[in-house]
C-alpha cells in the first residue's frame, strides 16, 4: 500500500543518513578516543584521571553505538547461509544467560522438527541479544526468558497479525518474557527507528527496528504481541531451508547452496 512504500522510503532516507553520519562521526571519535586514552596514561595530571576515564569510557560507548548505526543503515551486506537455528538457540542460550544474570532463566525449546534457516547467523545472534536485553528491561525483578523455535507453513490467506508475508515455509524464533508489557501505543510504535520508552543513555530505540530491517532483508517477517502486565512476544519468521539432513521435505535439486 502506499503507506506502507512512504514508510519504507523513510526507513531508507533515515538508514542513509544514519549511515553517513556515523561513518563520520566514528572518525572524530577514534580523535576522541585516541588523545583521551594518550592523556590517561601521562603520569603528571593526577587530578584529571576521572575526567579522562570518564571520556575514555563515553567514547567506548558512543564506538558502540555508531557500530550499531553502521550495521543498520547495511554498509555491511548480509550474508545469509544455511542454519540450524535449534542448534544457533542452544548456543545462544549459554550466552545470553550469562550475559542477562542469574535473576534471568533462559530456557530454550523447539517444536515440529525442521529447523534449518536461510539467513545471517551473525544477525539472528545479534537479534537474540537484543531480545534478550529487552527481556531483561521488562523483568526488572527477574523471570523467564523463553526462547522458542518451530516451523510453520504459511499459505496464501495466512495473516500473521495484520502483516504482509509470502506463503510459504519459514522457521518462527519466539522470544517471550512475562514482563511489563507494552501499551497498543507503544506495541504500535516499537518497530521504528529511534523509538524508545527507556531513559537517555539508556536505549537507543534501533533494537527492534534492526530486528524488524533484517527479517524484511531475508524475505521473513517480524511481528510483536504484548499485553501490558503480562509480557511480550517477539516472533522472528525466517525462510526455511531444506538441508540434507531433511531430504525428505524437499527433493535435492531444490536445496539451498551451501547446505550442512
Ligand atoms: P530500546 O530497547 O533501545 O528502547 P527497542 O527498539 O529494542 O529499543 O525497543 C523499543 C521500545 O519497545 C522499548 O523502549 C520498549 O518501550 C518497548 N519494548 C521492547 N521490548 C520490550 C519487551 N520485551 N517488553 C516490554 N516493552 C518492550
Amino acid at each position: 500500500s502506499e503507506k506502507r512504500l512512504a514508510e519504507a522510503q523513510k526507513m531508507e532516507a533515515i538508514g542513509q543518513l544514519t549511515g553517513g553520519i556515523a561513518h563520520d562521526f566514528n572518525n572524530l571519535l577514534a580523535v576522541i578516543q585516541g588523545n583521551a586514552e594518550l592523556l590517561e596514561e601521562l603520569k603528571s595530571g593526577e587530578d584529571a584521571k576521572p575526567m579522562t576515564s570518564a571520556i575514555v569510557h563515553a567514547s567506548q560507548r558512543a564506538a558502540e553505538l555508531t557500530q550499531r548505526l553502521l550495521a543498520y543503515s547495511r554498509k555491511q551486506p548480509l550474508r545469509p547461509e544455511v542454519i540450524d537455528t535449534r542448534k544457533l538457540v542452544s548456543d545462544m542460550s549459554d550466552v545470553l544467560q550469562r550475559m542477562l544474570g542469574e535473576t534471568i532463566v533462559v530456557s530454550v525449546g523447539s517444536r515440529n522438527g525442521a529447523w534449518s534457516a536461510l539467513a545471517d547467523p551473525g544477525q539472528v545472534e545479534a537479534a537474540l541479544l537484543n531480545l534478550g536485553i529487552n527481556a531483561r528491561d521488562a523483568m526488572p525483578h527477574g523471570g523467564k526468558l523463553i526462547i522458542e523455535c518451530a516451523n510453520v507453513t504459511l499459505d496464501e490467506d495466512s495473516n500473521i497479525d495484520g502483516s504482509e508475508i509470502t506463503a510459504g515455509d519459514y522457521v518462527v524464533l519466539s522470544v517471550s518474557d512475562h514482563g511489563v508489557g507494552m501499551s497498543e501505543e507503544v506495541r504500535k510504535r516499537a518497530f521504528e527507528p529511534f523509538f524508545t520508552t527507556k531513559g537517555v543513555g539508556k536505549g537507543s530505540g534501533l533494537g527492534l527496528s534492526m530486528i524488524y530491517g533484517f527479517a524484511q532483508q531475508s524475505g521473513g517477517q517480524a511481528t510483536i504481541y504484548s499485553e501490558e502486565g503480562k509480557g511480550t512476544t517477539v516472533k522472528l519468521y525466517l525462510p526455511r531451508a531444506y538441508s540434507e539432513t531433511e531430504s525428505t521435505v524437499k527433493p535435492k535439486d531444490e536445496a539451498v547452496p551451501r547446505g550442512n
